[in-house]
């Protein structure tokens, strides 16, 4: 979605950032959406702080330090030769080793992981712990391929990133289309190239470093988040109808936080359409789910098979909006991808009832989506704020490989719940600060801003 030059808020200074950032970056789209949402909570920050102007701290936050590209190729099963290009976006280390996740996926080109790494900086500063951003992967579709062609593919990708990364320089994990199975063939060919056990990768197997609670802490996260903003208004999850987009990481324990507080998931879909369950996905259906698409890697409409009373409706891209987004609910989970609530959708959803929205999936509403939120009032949790518990989790992972220590399901999932409940309180207490309270993306984007623009003053022009 290209941003027009009329939506464009916010003082002669932003726009002229803006309009550098297009002209330098240009086709990318995605990168120059997230850029302006942060410029525009930005201008209440520069009002008072003037020396980030003069420092040019916007300049330098929305250039990259480092991108590499390159070449990955690979054999099929049959012997047939591919070609697909990776990425690696190291983008800001002001307050640590970049640390952002891997994506593979056909859509994936320079904008697209621009964006996430340009989020994830500002992710990662809410989080409290020490890691800069970043973020990488292929245009490569592990769907449909068989476990070897993945493993080839991992092993010819890993093979030109590892002299990028290093647990004191870069520190990758999941994102869509990596998971655990990927990320083991990732660490194993780091492992062979550099002769070296360490944790260059989060996301790992629990018997070679991993951390207990990572690979729920995403939807989790979104979901402890859901409960912090309901507990401003004296509220809780419980009975609460909600709407879950994607079937993958995010969306299974998104799902299963959900059913602990006592909500009702009712939707889930993947990219070819979208089930609805008006008696509400409950926990053997989760556990349907997580064979479906963990094991098996089969798709969502399979659900209608197994269970009566499950409708499905295959994705229809002639239409201008998501039937997901239009039924009857309290809360909205958007688990699956970028800018997949568009102005209709967000209408669509104010009037069906929903006042919550936590961001399990990155920037998954376009500018339009968020208006519509921010000027309904509702309970709108960004992406940075509300999916910030998966990368913390990695950040806890990072600890325990340092400490070579193990801590256990209960501990990790304790230190998850608080940072989420302290990156709601920071963005709270920001947006209040900063004269616009309640909105949560002026909060997330500038508390995440003034802990990177102060360490970068600090560490002079770098
Ligand atoms: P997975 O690959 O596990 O699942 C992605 C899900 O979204 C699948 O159901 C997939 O369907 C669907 N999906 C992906 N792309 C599209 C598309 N273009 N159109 C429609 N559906 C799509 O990824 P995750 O659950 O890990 O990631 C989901 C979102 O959460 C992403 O935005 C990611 O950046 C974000 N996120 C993930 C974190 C993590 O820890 N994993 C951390 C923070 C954010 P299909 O299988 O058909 O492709």
């Amino acid at each position: 979605m290209a941003v027009a030059e009329a939506e464009i808020k916010g003082s002669a200074y932003v726009k002229e950032v803006m309009a550098l950032v297009k002209a330098k970056n240009p086709a990318e789209p995605e990168f120059h959406q997230a850029v302006l949402e942060v410029l525009e909570s930005l201008d209440l920050v520069l009002q008072r702080r003037p020396e980030y102007r003069s420092a040019r701290i916007l300049e330098r936050i929305v250039e990259p330090e480092r991108v590499f590209m390159f070449r990955v190729p690979w054999q099929d099963d049959r012997g047939e030769i591919h070609v697909n290009r990776g990425f690696r976006i190291e983008m800001n280390s002001a307050i640590g080793p970049y640390k952002g996740g891997l994506r593979f996926h056909p859509s994936v080109n320079l904008g697209i992981l621009k964006f996430l790494a340009f989020e994830q900086v500002f992710k990662n500063s809410l989080t409290t712990l020490p890691m800069g951003g970043g973020k990488g992967g292929s245009d490569f579709d592990p769907k449909g391929k068989s476990d070897n062609e993945v493993m080839r593919f991992c092993q010819s990708f890993m093979t030109e990133l590892f002299r990028h990364i290093g647990p004191n320089t870069d520190v990758p994990a999941g994102d869509i289309g990596v998971g655990g199975r990927e990320i083991g063939f990732l660490f194993g060919q780091y492992k062979r190239l550099r002769n070296e056990f360490t944790g260059v990768l989060t996301g790992k197997g629990l018997n070679w470093g991993g951390s207990l609670i990572r690979p729920e802490a995403t939807g989790y996260g979104a979901v402890y988040f859901a409960q912090e903003m309901l507990g401003t208004r004296k509220e809780s999850l419980q009975g609460k109808v909600c709407l879950v987009s994607g079937s993958g990481n995010v969306a299974q324990y998104t799902i299963e936080k959900l059913l602990d507080f006592g909500a009702k998931p009712v939707t889930l879909s993947d990219s070819s359409g979208y089930i609805y369950d008006e008696a509400g996905i409950d926990r053997e259906k989760l556990k349907f789910l997580l064979e479906l698409k963990n094991v098996r890697r089969g798709r969502i409409k399979e659900f209608t098979e197994k269970f009566k009373g499950v409708t499905y409706t295959p994705l229809d891209p002639k239409l201008d909006y998501n039937p997901l987004w239009n039924h009857k609910a309290h809360c909205a989970f958007p688990s699956a991808t970028q800018n997949e609530i568009n102005g209709k959708d967000a209408g669509n959803l104010l009037k069906n009832g929903v006042y919550v929205v936590s961001e399990g999936a990155n920037m998954p509403t376009t500018l339009e989506g968020a208006k519509q939120f921010l000027d309904a009032r509702i309970l709108y949790g960004p992406a940075k704020a509300a999916n910030a518990g998966g990368v913390a989790t990695s950040g806890l992972e990072m600890s325990q490989n340092s400490l070579r220590l193990t801590w256990t399901r209960e501990e990790v999932d304790q230190r998850l719940h608080n940072i989420m409940k302290a990156i709601h309180k920071a963005c709270y207490e920001t947006a209040e600060e900063f004269g616009t309270p309640g909105n949560y993306v002026n909060g997330a984007n500038i508390a995440g801003f003034l802990k990177i623009a102060d360490s970068m003053l600090d560490q002079g022009l770098v």
